[in-house]
């Protein structure tokens, strides 16, 4: 299956003006929005447009699109913080990822210690 969207994906519905976000910066292929309940000064979510499931996922399917992703996150970056961040992809449930359309976290504008479980 690979359906372009999914029309019960919170991600997709955000990226399609269905609900809210607090958008804070978009590519032809990617948008950018504060995550919800934020973990750092900065905490915003860069998802692509199209519905992948997780980074290996939309690595396989479009690396092209993942790069945007990429791109979308240093601008981001730039714009709210000094241009150093971190991105953290979750992928399964384990790992802590809770929505299953691929989003890179954003973090940025603090200085970051590192305690990855
Ligand atoms: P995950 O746990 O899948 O890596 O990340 C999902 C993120 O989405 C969480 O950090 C959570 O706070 C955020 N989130 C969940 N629902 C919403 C929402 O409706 N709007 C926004 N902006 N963020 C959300
Ligand atoms: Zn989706």
């Amino acid at each position: 299956t690979d359906a372009r969207t999914d029309p019960d994906c919170l991600f997709c519905r955000i990226v399609a003006g269905e609900l809210p976000a607090d958008v804070v910066a978009t590519s032809e292929r990617s948008v950018a929005f504060r995550d919800i309940d934020p973990q750092a000064p900065v905490h915003v979510l860069v998802v692509p447009r199209d519905h992948h499931g997780d980074i290996a996922q939309l690595a396989a399917a479009d690396p092209e699109l993942l790069s945007d992703v990429v791109a979308l996150a240093d601008e981001v970056a730039g714009d709210l913080a000094d241009g150093q961040f971190r991105l953290i992809f979750n992928s399964g449930p384990r790992a802590g990822q809770s929505v299953f359309h691929v989003h890179g976290h954003v973090i940025a504008g603090a200085e970051l210690g590192w305690s990855p479980a």
